[in-house]
């Protein structure tokens, strides 16, 4: 299985390489050269079977010759043992015909342990084997930072920075990321948000010097494992209610737009999803982008649901890459026009193509803080500000088929807010015992390219 960048212009690479590599060197992002069909037939044998059997069938085929079948077995078993629920991804119903996946029972309460955990140990398993060392960086609204150092503290071989928005993330994610006690971890505090997190990390990966010298990847979602490990749980979701003899319909809180797009991997796959819906809180550019085809930057309004407080929404690419026939010179152009100007106009046929795949809807802060409150009262679900959006925006897009709302973190991770809803402070669940009380490490930097190269260079050299 081969990668090609959505820019058109790297090299193609092969699984591993596109893994290790992080962002393409020329600023595009790596997605499948072709996309594997899985038969009915093999999706209706996924029924009942444990998580870590249908992980390894649905990733297999995207993997080639990277890692043997057992090398993969033996990472997914690793990846998901600490969850603390044994269906991993479980499923609960809230009304009928609409359904909650809980993806927030691994070890830093948020959707994202189930991709990071798993490339941790691929990553693990390809340096070991190539002796070489590597610099990760990545940029985080909160809950990818706090993932990331959970899977790569104290591994040999790699250095992790992860820049988060200085006050703009909760006081539990802050202390996921900043109580790490191994020394290849660097937790910095950017005096930023999130669009200059991520923009400062895009100029490491330009910078090719730098790149070159650290060795420098990317474990954000613009890594291509990130996004395969994510499409397995819609396909664990759909078959239990009936997939593929049923179609399904998803909703997914929405940021930087990669949990939705491995969703639209596996409708590719052949799992059918009768409708994909996006849901932004007030920080809205996708929903804006899908209603008018304007798609354009705007200044982020920090919200209860920080984790979706972004305006340059990195896997978009990915969708566009796919929706302009794959013709890497024009989702370049356009590349250029959203840094340069912040913004573009989607081509008539581009916005139907995506339109074809994806709808889209809003919540209000007030839309959902009242969503919270409401479930808590009936049917007793205590939502985190995130799945709370989902919810909100689903509700406007049942239908026929059953849907299912992404849970994309614990509701005790975002205290304050469901609190503020419910009068109820949700407790930290015991595998995080002591998080609120052990001592903190962080680097407060600005928002300067130079500052942050030479600090890594002198970490990485210490
Ligand atoms: C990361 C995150 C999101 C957004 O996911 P994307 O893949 O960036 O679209 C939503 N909710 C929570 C809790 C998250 O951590």
């Amino acid at each position: 299985m081969n990668y090609v960048s959505t820019r058109g212009s790297a090299p193609r690479l092969g699984f591993g390489e596109a893994m290790l590599a992080g962002l393409a060197r020329d600023g595009g992002l790596y997605v499948p050269e072709a996309v594997p069909v899985l038969a009915p037939d093999e999706m209706a044998a996924l029924a009942g079977l444990p998580y870590e059997e249908v992980a390894l069938r649905v990733m297999r085929p995207f993997i080639g010759a990277a890692f043997t079948e057992d090398d993969l077995r033996t990472a997914i078993a690793e990846a998901y043992a600490g969850f603390a629920h044994p269906a991993r991804a479980p499923l609960k119903q809230l009304a009928p015909g609409h359904f909650l996946l809980e993806l927030f029972h691994g070890p830093t309460l948020a959707f994202k342990d189930f991709a990071m955990q798993l490339i941790g140990r691929l990553f693990q398993t390809a340096l070991a084997r190539s002796g070489r060392r590597l610099t990760i960086v990545g940029a985080t609204s909160g809950d990818t930072g706090s993932a990331a150092i959970e899977a790569f503290r104290g591994l040999p071989n790699v250095d992790v920075f992860i820049l988060f928005p200085e006050g703009r993330v909760s006081e539990v994610q802050r202390r996921q990321m900043t109580t790490a006690p191994e020394p290849n971890v660097h937790a910095i505090a950017l005096a930023g948000d999130f669009d200059a997190c991520q923009a400062r990390v895009k100029d490491m990966f330009n910078d090719f010097a730098f790149r070159d010298a650290v060795g420098l990847t990317a474990v954000n979602s613009i890594n291509w494992a990130r996004v395969l490990a994510q499409i397995v749980y819609f396909f664990a979701a759909a078959v239990a209610l009936g997939a593929p003899h049923r179609p399904v319909r998803f909703t997914v809180p929405t940021g930087n737009f990669g949990d939705i797009y491995a969703g639209a991997i596996a409708r590719r796959m052949g799992l059918p999803i009768a409708r994909l819906v996006i849901a932004t809180n007030q920080n809205d550019i996708l929903h804006r982008t899908f209603e008018t085809a304007e798609h354009r930057t705007e200044a982020v309004r920090p919200s209860i649901s920080p984790s979706m407080d972004i305006q340059v929404s990195s896997n978009f690419e990915r969708a566009l890459f796919d929706a302009m026939d794959r013709d890497g010179a024009a989702v370049a152009t356009l590349m250029a026009e959203l840094k340069g100007e912040g913004g573009f106009r989607l081509p008539q046929g581009t916005l139907a193509a995506l339109r074809a795949v994806y709808a889209s809807g809003r919540a209000s802060e007030a839309e959902t803080m009242a969503t919270i409150a409401r479930l808590h009262a009936a049917p007793g679900e205590l939502l985190c500000p995130h799945s709370a959006v989902g919810v909100h925006v689903a509700e406007a897009h049942l239908g026929a088929e059953p849907m299912v709302t992404l849970a994309t973190a614990h509701p005790a991770k975002f205290p304050d807010a469901v609190e503020a809803a419910t009068g109820l402070r949700p407790a930290l669940p015991p595998q995080l015992a002591g998080l609120m009380t052990r001592p903190e490490r962080v680097e407060h930097l600005p928002d300067d390219l130079a500052t942050l190269e030479g600090y890594m260079r002198a970490r990485i050299a210490a």
